[in-house]
Protein backbone atom coordinates (compact mmCIF):
# COMPACT_ATOMS: atom_id res chain seq x y z
CA UNK A 1 0.00 0.00 0.00
CA UNK A 2 0.97 3.05 -1.20
CA UNK A 3 1.15 5.84 1.62
CA UNK A 4 2.66 9.70 1.58
CA UNK A 5 3.18 9.89 5.51
CA UNK A 6 6.96 9.48 6.52
CA UNK A 7 8.07 6.67 8.47
CA UNK A 8 10.23 7.84 11.81
CA UNK A 9 13.26 7.42 9.89
CA UNK A 10 12.15 8.98 6.98
CA UNK A 11 11.14 11.86 8.87
CA UNK A 12 14.43 12.12 11.59
CA UNK A 13 16.84 12.09 8.37
CA UNK A 14 14.64 14.58 6.76
CA UNK A 15 15.07 16.75 10.25
CA UNK A 16 18.37 16.03 10.13
CA UNK A 17 19.01 17.34 6.54
CA UNK A 18 16.96 20.40 7.26
CA UNK A 19 19.24 21.35 10.28
CA UNK A 20 22.49 20.37 9.13
CA UNK A 21 21.50 22.76 5.29
CA UNK A 22 19.83 26.03 7.82
CA UNK A 23 22.80 25.30 10.00
CA UNK A 24 25.82 24.84 7.54
CA UNK A 25 24.84 25.32 3.92
CA UNK A 26 22.80 28.66 4.55
CA UNK A 27 25.33 30.99 5.88
CA UNK A 28 27.66 30.16 3.24
CA UNK A 29 25.85 29.87 0.15
CA UNK A 30 25.78 33.05 -1.57
CA UNK A 31 29.42 33.03 -0.52
CA UNK A 32 30.35 30.13 -2.42
CA UNK A 33 28.43 31.10 -5.49
CA UNK A 34 30.00 34.36 -5.83
CA UNK A 35 33.61 32.94 -5.52
CA UNK A 36 35.99 31.86 -8.30
CA UNK A 37 35.09 28.25 -9.16
CA UNK A 38 39.15 27.69 -8.69
CA UNK A 39 38.64 27.89 -5.15
CA UNK A 40 34.90 27.27 -4.44
CA UNK A 41 34.67 23.82 -2.97
CA UNK A 42 32.95 23.88 0.28
CA UNK A 43 35.50 21.25 1.82
CA UNK A 44 34.18 22.61 5.39
CA UNK A 45 30.74 21.48 4.70
CA UNK A 46 31.63 17.81 3.22
CA UNK A 47 33.87 17.20 6.35
CA UNK A 48 31.18 18.54 8.76
CA UNK A 49 28.15 16.60 6.36
CA UNK A 50 30.43 13.62 6.66
CA UNK A 51 31.01 13.45 10.69
CA UNK A 52 26.76 13.10 10.22
CA UNK A 53 27.12 10.14 7.85
CA UNK A 54 25.99 12.27 5.09
CA UNK A 55 28.41 11.23 2.67
CA UNK A 56 27.87 7.67 2.98
CA UNK A 57 24.28 7.15 3.64
CA UNK A 58 23.41 5.23 0.44
CA UNK A 59 25.97 2.52 0.83
CA UNK A 60 24.11 -0.53 2.69
CA UNK A 61 24.96 -0.79 6.21
CA UNK A 62 27.32 -3.73 5.93
CA UNK A 63 29.55 -1.79 4.10
CA UNK A 64 29.19 1.37 6.31
CA UNK A 65 26.17 3.38 5.13
CA UNK A 66 22.69 3.58 6.12
CA UNK A 67 21.35 2.25 3.04
CA UNK A 68 18.94 5.10 2.35
CA UNK A 69 16.23 4.06 0.22
CA UNK A 70 15.50 6.38 -3.14
CA UNK A 71 12.52 8.40 -1.74
CA UNK A 72 14.17 9.23 2.14
CA UNK A 73 17.19 10.35 -0.60
CA UNK A 74 14.85 12.72 -2.21
CA UNK A 75 13.52 13.72 0.87
CA UNK A 76 16.38 14.44 2.19
CA UNK A 77 17.66 16.49 -1.06
CA UNK A 78 15.07 18.58 -1.26
CA UNK A 79 16.26 19.75 2.33
CA UNK A 80 19.97 20.36 1.26
CA UNK A 81 19.07 21.73 -1.87
CA UNK A 82 16.79 24.24 -0.72
CA UNK A 83 19.75 25.55 1.11
CA UNK A 84 22.02 25.35 -1.80
CA UNK A 85 22.07 22.85 -4.79
CA UNK A 86 25.58 22.67 -5.21
CA UNK A 87 26.36 21.67 -1.67
CA UNK A 88 23.72 19.40 -1.75
CA UNK A 89 25.07 17.77 -5.01
CA UNK A 90 28.48 17.22 -4.00
CA UNK A 91 26.59 14.44 -1.43
CA UNK A 92 24.21 13.03 -3.53
CA UNK A 93 26.91 12.43 -5.92
CA UNK A 94 28.66 10.16 -3.64
CA UNK A 95 25.39 8.93 -2.95
CA UNK A 96 24.97 7.81 -6.33
CA UNK A 97 28.34 6.40 -7.38
CA UNK A 98 28.47 4.50 -4.29
CA UNK A 99 25.16 2.91 -4.48
CA UNK A 100 26.53 2.01 -8.16
CA UNK A 101 30.06 0.74 -6.49
CA UNK A 102 27.94 -1.40 -3.85
CA UNK A 103 25.42 -3.01 -7.02
CA UNK A 104 27.53 -3.55 -9.91
CA UNK A 105 31.62 -3.58 -8.46
CA UNK A 106 32.97 -7.28 -7.51
CA UNK A 107 33.17 -8.28 -3.91
CA UNK A 108 36.98 -7.89 -4.40
CA UNK A 109 36.88 -3.98 -5.58
CA UNK A 110 34.13 -2.96 -2.68
CA UNK A 111 36.45 -4.48 -0.39
CA UNK A 112 39.53 -2.08 -2.06
CA UNK A 113 37.47 0.86 -2.94
CA UNK A 114 34.48 0.99 -0.72
CA UNK A 115 36.10 1.15 2.68
CA UNK A 116 39.08 4.03 1.99
CA UNK A 117 35.78 6.06 0.96
CA UNK A 118 33.80 5.68 4.35
CA UNK A 119 36.90 6.24 6.56
CA UNK A 120 38.11 9.61 4.96
CA UNK A 121 35.79 12.14 5.49
CA UNK A 122 36.97 14.49 2.16
CA UNK A 123 36.71 11.12 -0.30
CA UNK A 124 34.31 12.60 -2.78
CA UNK A 125 33.15 10.52 -5.78
CA UNK A 126 32.47 10.88 -9.64
CA UNK A 127 31.51 9.55 -13.13
CA UNK A 128 32.93 10.47 -16.23
CA UNK A 129 31.25 9.75 -19.42
CA UNK A 130 30.77 13.17 -21.33
CA UNK A 131 33.98 13.98 -23.62
CA UNK A 132 34.15 16.85 -26.05
CA UNK A 133 32.83 14.69 -28.82
CA UNK A 134 30.75 12.77 -26.96
CA UNK A 135 27.31 14.33 -25.61
CA UNK A 136 24.07 12.94 -26.24
CA UNK A 137 25.86 10.24 -27.72
CA UNK A 138 25.69 8.71 -24.50
CA UNK A 139 21.74 9.56 -23.36
CA UNK A 140 20.77 6.40 -24.65
CA UNK A 141 18.35 7.59 -26.62
CA UNK A 142 19.96 6.39 -30.01
CA UNK A 143 22.57 4.12 -31.21
CA UNK A 144 25.62 5.86 -32.65
CA UNK A 145 27.01 4.40 -35.72
CA UNK A 146 30.32 2.06 -34.89
CA UNK A 147 33.38 4.04 -34.24
CA UNK A 148 32.03 7.23 -33.41
CA UNK A 149 31.02 9.01 -30.16
CA UNK A 150 33.27 8.24 -27.25
CA UNK A 151 36.87 8.17 -27.69
CA UNK A 152 38.61 8.01 -24.41
CA UNK A 153 40.45 4.63 -25.52
CA UNK A 154 41.39 1.83 -23.20
CA UNK A 155 43.42 -0.81 -24.95
CA UNK A 156 44.20 -4.24 -23.18
CA UNK A 157 47.69 -5.11 -22.83
CA UNK A 158 48.22 -8.58 -21.30
CA UNK A 159 46.97 -8.20 -17.10
CA UNK A 160 46.46 -4.41 -17.75
CA UNK A 161 44.68 -1.65 -19.55
CA UNK A 162 46.08 1.57 -20.58
CA UNK A 163 43.86 4.52 -21.00
CA UNK A 164 44.22 7.31 -23.58
CA UNK A 165 42.20 10.60 -23.82
CA UNK A 166 39.80 12.98 -22.03
CA UNK A 167 36.49 13.91 -20.92
CA UNK A 168 34.91 16.88 -19.85
CA UNK A 169 32.15 18.48 -18.00
CA UNK A 170 32.71 15.95 -15.14
CA UNK A 171 30.91 16.56 -11.50
CA UNK A 172 33.25 16.66 -8.67
CA UNK A 173 35.92 16.45 -11.34
CA UNK A 174 38.76 18.65 -9.92
CA UNK A 175 38.35 16.84 -5.77
CA UNK A 176 36.81 13.70 -6.83
CA UNK A 177 39.33 10.35 -5.64
CA UNK A 178 37.94 8.02 -7.82
CA UNK A 179 35.68 7.62 -10.36
CA UNK A 180 33.89 5.62 -12.47
CA UNK A 181 35.34 6.05 -16.07
CA UNK A 182 33.41 4.92 -19.04
CA UNK A 183 36.08 4.15 -22.28
CA UNK A 184 36.01 2.29 -25.34
CA UNK A 185 37.68 -1.06 -25.16
CA UNK A 186 36.58 -1.66 -28.88
CA UNK A 187 36.94 1.57 -31.07
CA UNK A 188 35.23 0.08 -34.50
CA UNK A 189 31.62 -1.13 -32.56
CA UNK A 190 28.85 1.08 -31.74
CA UNK A 191 29.07 2.71 -28.36
CA UNK A 192 26.29 0.05 -27.35
CA UNK A 193 28.94 -2.81 -27.64
CA UNK A 194 32.56 -0.87 -27.51
CA UNK A 195 32.52 0.57 -24.19
CA UNK A 196 33.64 -0.76 -20.64
CA UNK A 197 33.67 0.58 -17.16
CA UNK A 198 36.65 1.42 -15.13
CA UNK A 199 37.43 2.28 -11.39
CA UNK A 200 40.16 4.85 -11.17
CA UNK A 201 41.75 6.33 -8.25
CA UNK A 202 42.57 9.77 -9.05
CA UNK A 203 46.14 8.80 -7.89
CA UNK A 204 47.32 6.80 -10.71
CA UNK A 205 50.29 8.48 -12.95
CA UNK A 206 49.31 9.55 -16.16
CA UNK A 207 45.61 11.06 -14.55
CA UNK A 208 45.37 14.67 -14.39
CA UNK A 209 43.03 17.55 -14.02
CA UNK A 210 42.71 20.41 -16.93
CA UNK A 211 40.31 22.85 -17.17
CA UNK A 212 37.62 23.53 -14.46
CA UNK A 213 34.55 25.16 -16.24
CA UNK A 214 33.28 28.33 -15.08
CA UNK A 215 29.25 27.55 -14.77
CA UNK A 216 26.50 30.37 -14.78
CA UNK A 217 24.91 28.65 -11.69
CA UNK A 218 25.27 25.36 -9.40
CA UNK A 219 28.60 26.85 -9.23
CA UNK A 220 30.29 25.32 -6.40
CA UNK A 221 29.75 22.20 -7.83
CA UNK A 222 32.44 21.60 -9.75
CA UNK A 223 32.86 20.55 -12.88
CA UNK A 224 36.38 19.95 -14.70
CA UNK A 225 38.29 17.97 -17.99
CA UNK A 226 39.52 15.04 -16.55
CA UNK A 227 42.91 13.96 -19.07
CA UNK A 228 44.11 10.73 -19.31
CA UNK A 229 48.14 9.73 -20.74
CA UNK A 230 48.99 6.05 -20.59
CA UNK A 231 46.68 5.40 -17.45
CA UNK A 232 47.64 2.07 -16.36
CA UNK A 233 44.32 0.25 -14.75
CA UNK A 234 44.61 -3.55 -13.49
CA UNK A 235 42.20 -5.38 -15.80
CA UNK A 236 41.03 -6.42 -11.88
CA UNK A 237 39.17 -3.19 -12.00
CA UNK A 238 37.06 -2.89 -15.21
CA UNK A 239 33.53 -2.77 -13.29
CA UNK A 240 32.21 -5.89 -12.03
CA UNK A 241 35.07 -7.36 -13.57
CA UNK A 242 34.09 -8.07 -16.91
CA UNK A 243 34.06 -5.96 -20.09
CA UNK A 244 31.37 -4.46 -21.81
CA UNK A 245 28.45 -2.24 -20.03
CA UNK A 246 27.33 -2.87 -16.58
CA UNK A 247 24.83 -4.78 -15.41
CA UNK A 248 23.09 -1.91 -13.19
CA UNK A 249 23.67 0.84 -16.51
CA UNK A 250 19.72 1.59 -16.91
CA UNK A 251 18.87 0.99 -13.34
CA UNK A 252 21.01 4.04 -12.56
CA UNK A 253 19.93 6.43 -15.22
CA UNK A 254 16.57 6.26 -13.20
CA UNK A 255 18.66 7.04 -9.74
CA UNK A 256 20.08 9.61 -11.37
CA UNK A 257 16.85 10.94 -13.04
CA UNK A 258 15.10 10.77 -9.29
CA UNK A 259 18.18 12.56 -7.52
CA UNK A 260 18.24 15.54 -10.53
CA UNK A 261 14.07 16.16 -9.89
CA UNK A 262 14.47 16.20 -6.35
CA UNK A 263 17.05 19.39 -6.56
CA UNK A 264 15.28 20.80 -9.09
CA UNK A 265 12.39 20.96 -6.67
CA UNK A 266 14.00 21.85 -3.86
CA UNK A 267 15.48 25.04 -5.10
CA UNK A 268 12.17 25.59 -6.68
CA UNK A 269 10.44 25.11 -3.10
CA UNK A 270 13.16 28.06 -1.94
CA UNK A 271 12.35 30.46 -4.64
CA UNK A 272 8.25 29.81 -3.84
CA UNK A 273 8.75 30.11 -0.15
CA UNK A 274 10.65 33.12 -0.24
CA UNK A 275 8.49 34.50 -2.97
CA UNK A 276 4.75 34.37 -0.57
CA UNK A 277 7.03 35.63 2.25
CA UNK A 278 7.54 38.46 0.09
CA UNK A 279 4.28 38.63 -1.27
CA UNK A 280 2.87 38.79 2.61
CA UNK A 281 5.30 41.27 3.37
CA UNK A 282 4.91 44.00 0.61
CA UNK A 283 2.79 46.55 0.31
CA UNK A 284 1.69 48.32 -3.14
CA UNK A 285 -1.47 49.47 -4.67
CA UNK A 286 -2.76 49.99 -1.30
CA UNK A 287 -2.67 46.59 0.08
CA UNK A 288 0.22 43.74 0.62
CA UNK A 289 0.00 42.44 -3.00
CA UNK A 290 -0.88 38.93 -1.63
CA UNK A 291 -4.20 40.42 -1.60
CA UNK A 292 -4.43 41.81 -5.81
CA UNK A 293 -5.57 38.69 -7.36
CA UNK A 294 -2.76 38.31 -9.99
CA UNK A 295 -0.25 38.00 -7.61
CA UNK A 296 -2.37 35.20 -5.86
CA UNK A 297 -3.19 33.54 -9.34
CA UNK A 298 0.79 34.05 -10.08
CA UNK A 299 1.41 32.23 -6.86
CA UNK A 300 -1.20 29.73 -7.37
CA UNK A 301 0.09 28.13 -10.51
CA UNK A 302 3.60 28.06 -9.07
CA UNK A 303 2.90 26.25 -6.40
CA UNK A 304 0.52 23.71 -8.55
CA UNK A 305 3.60 23.11 -10.68
CA UNK A 306 5.99 22.39 -7.10
CA UNK A 307 3.17 20.17 -5.99
CA UNK A 308 2.91 17.95 -9.23
CA UNK A 309 6.35 17.87 -9.22
CA UNK A 310 6.68 16.50 -6.02
CA UNK A 311 4.03 14.36 -6.60
CA UNK A 312 5.81 13.10 -9.44
CA UNK A 313 9.01 12.79 -7.81
CA UNK A 314 7.87 10.77 -4.68
CA UNK A 315 6.04 8.30 -6.92
CA UNK A 316 8.96 7.75 -8.96
CA UNK A 317 11.28 7.16 -6.57
CA UNK A 318 9.04 4.72 -4.43
CA UNK A 319 8.44 3.41 -7.69
CA UNK A 320 12.04 2.37 -8.42
CA UNK A 321 12.45 1.26 -4.75
CA UNK A 322 10.19 -1.10 -4.88
CA UNK A 323 10.16 -3.03 -8.31
CA UNK A 324 12.11 -4.89 -9.21
CA UNK A 325 12.84 -3.24 -13.23
CA UNK A 326 13.55 0.48 -13.17
CA UNK A 327 10.51 2.14 -15.05
CA UNK A 328 12.84 4.78 -17.45
CA UNK A 329 9.56 6.17 -19.01
CA UNK A 330 8.12 7.74 -15.58
CA UNK A 331 11.53 8.41 -14.52
CA UNK A 332 12.53 10.91 -17.83
CA UNK A 333 9.11 12.34 -17.26
CA UNK A 334 9.63 12.95 -13.88
CA UNK A 335 13.20 14.89 -14.96
CA UNK A 336 11.20 16.86 -17.46
CA UNK A 337 8.07 17.86 -15.65
CA UNK A 338 10.21 18.91 -12.73
CA UNK A 339 13.24 20.61 -14.14
CA UNK A 340 10.54 22.53 -16.39
CA UNK A 341 8.52 23.33 -13.13
CA UNK A 342 11.91 24.74 -11.39
CA UNK A 343 12.51 27.06 -14.29
CA UNK A 344 9.19 28.02 -13.82
CA UNK A 345 8.81 28.30 -10.45
CA UNK A 346 12.42 30.16 -10.10
CA UNK A 347 11.38 32.73 -12.84
CA UNK A 348 7.79 33.35 -11.36
CA UNK A 349 9.12 33.85 -8.00
CA UNK A 350 11.43 36.15 -9.05
CA UNK A 351 9.15 38.17 -11.32
CA UNK A 352 7.70 38.87 -7.85
CA UNK A 353 10.19 40.43 -6.22
CA UNK A 354 9.77 43.06 -8.92
CA UNK A 355 13.08 44.94 -8.91
CA UNK A 356 14.51 43.26 -6.33
CA UNK A 357 14.42 40.08 -7.98
CA UNK A 358 17.35 40.74 -9.91
CA UNK A 359 19.48 42.30 -7.43
CA UNK A 360 22.34 40.03 -6.27
CA UNK A 361 21.91 40.75 -2.48
CA UNK A 362 18.98 38.31 -2.45
CA UNK A 363 18.93 34.75 -3.86
CA UNK A 364 16.25 34.68 -6.45
CA UNK A 365 18.90 35.37 -9.22
CA UNK A 366 20.98 32.61 -7.58
CA UNK A 367 17.63 30.68 -7.83
CA UNK A 368 17.03 30.87 -11.23
CA UNK A 369 20.37 30.46 -12.64
CA UNK A 370 20.97 27.01 -10.96
CA UNK A 371 17.37 25.81 -12.02
CA UNK A 372 18.78 27.17 -15.52
CA UNK A 373 21.76 24.57 -15.49
CA UNK A 374 19.56 21.42 -14.49
CA UNK A 375 18.07 21.76 -18.10
CA UNK A 376 21.26 21.01 -19.46
CA UNK A 377 22.46 17.83 -17.35
CA UNK A 378 23.06 14.26 -17.35
CA UNK A 379 20.66 12.10 -19.18
CA UNK A 380 20.23 14.57 -21.76
CA UNK A 381 19.02 17.87 -22.21
CA UNK A 382 15.65 18.27 -22.03
CA UNK A 383 15.24 17.93 -25.83
CA UNK A 384 16.86 14.36 -25.48
CA UNK A 385 14.23 13.72 -22.33
CA UNK A 386 11.24 14.26 -24.27
CA UNK A 387 12.57 12.14 -27.09
CA UNK A 388 13.08 9.39 -24.81
CA UNK A 389 9.85 9.51 -23.12
CA UNK A 390 8.78 9.74 -27.10
CA UNK A 391 10.17 6.83 -28.01
CA UNK A 392 9.42 5.26 -25.23
CA UNK A 393 5.43 5.16 -25.88
CA UNK A 394 6.39 3.85 -29.25
CA UNK A 395 8.09 1.01 -27.74
CA UNK A 396 4.23 0.75 -25.20
CA UNK A 397 2.25 1.10 -28.56
CA UNK A 398 4.35 -1.62 -30.17
CA UNK A 399 4.26 -3.90 -27.06
CA UNK A 400 0.40 -3.93 -27.11
CA UNK A 401 0.45 -1.41 -23.61
CA UNK A 402 -1.05 1.68 -23.60
CA UNK A 403 0.03 4.41 -20.70
C1 LIG B 1 26.21 20.77 -14.44
C2 LIG B 1 26.60 19.62 -15.29
C3 LIG B 1 27.11 18.48 -14.71
C4 LIG B 1 27.51 17.41 -15.51
N1 LIG B 1 28.07 16.32 -14.91
C5 LIG B 1 28.52 15.30 -15.67
C6 LIG B 1 29.19 14.19 -15.06
O1 LIG B 1 29.39 14.15 -13.85
N2 LIG B 1 29.62 13.19 -15.86
C7 LIG B 1 29.42 13.19 -17.21
O2 LIG B 1 29.83 12.25 -17.87
N3 LIG B 1 28.81 14.25 -17.83
C8 LIG B 1 28.36 15.30 -17.10
N4 LIG B 1 27.75 16.38 -17.70
C9 LIG B 1 27.60 16.42 -19.15
C10 LIG B 1 26.15 16.21 -19.62
O3 LIG B 1 25.76 14.88 -19.42
C11 LIG B 1 26.07 16.65 -21.09
O4 LIG B 1 26.30 18.05 -21.13
C12 LIG B 1 24.73 16.33 -21.71
O5 LIG B 1 24.58 14.94 -21.84
C13 LIG B 1 24.59 16.98 -23.12
O6 LIG B 1 25.69 16.70 -23.93
P1 LIG B 1 26.46 17.89 -24.70
O7 LIG B 1 26.70 18.98 -23.73
O8 LIG B 1 27.65 17.31 -25.38
O9 LIG B 1 25.41 18.42 -25.78
P2 LIG B 1 25.23 17.87 -27.29
O10 LIG B 1 25.04 16.41 -27.26
O11 LIG B 1 26.33 18.40 -28.14
O12 LIG B 1 23.87 18.56 -27.70
C14 LIG B 1 23.81 19.84 -28.34
C15 LIG B 1 22.37 20.09 -28.78
O13 LIG B 1 21.98 19.13 -29.78
C16 LIG B 1 20.80 18.45 -29.38
N5 LIG B 1 20.93 17.05 -29.84
C17 LIG B 1 22.01 16.25 -29.73
N6 LIG B 1 21.77 15.05 -30.26
C18 LIG B 1 20.52 15.07 -30.73
C19 LIG B 1 19.67 14.11 -31.39
N7 LIG B 1 20.10 12.88 -31.68
N8 LIG B 1 18.42 14.48 -31.71
C20 LIG B 1 17.98 15.72 -31.42
N9 LIG B 1 18.72 16.66 -30.80
C21 LIG B 1 19.97 16.34 -30.46
C22 LIG B 1 20.76 18.56 -27.86
O14 LIG B 1 19.43 18.48 -27.35
C23 LIG B 1 21.37 19.94 -27.63
O15 LIG B 1 20.37 20.92 -27.75
C24 LIG B 1 27.34 17.47 -16.92
C25 LIG B 1 26.80 18.62 -17.51
C26 LIG B 1 26.44 19.69 -16.71
C27 LIG B 1 25.87 20.92 -17.36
Amino acid sequence: MLGFDLTEEQAALQTLAREFAEREIMPVAAELDRMDVHDSFPWDVVRKGSALGLRTMALPPEWGGQGIDLLTQAIMIDQLAYADMSCCKIFSQCWKVSRHLSMAATENQKQRYIPPFVEDDTFVLGQAITEPDSGSDNSGYYETPPGEGLALRAERKGDHFLLNGMKHMIANGPVAKLFIITARTDPNASQVDGVSRFIVPTDTPGFSIGRIHDKVGFRAYPNAELIFENVRIPVEDLLGGKEGRDSEEWYMRTVSNIELSAHTLGVARAALDAAVRFANERHQGGKMIIKHQAVQNTLAELYIALEAGRTLLWRTAWTTTHHDEPNGLLASACKAFCADAARKITLGAMDLFGGAGVMRDLPMEKYVRDSLVMLHHAGGTQSIVHLKIGKALEARYQAGLGV
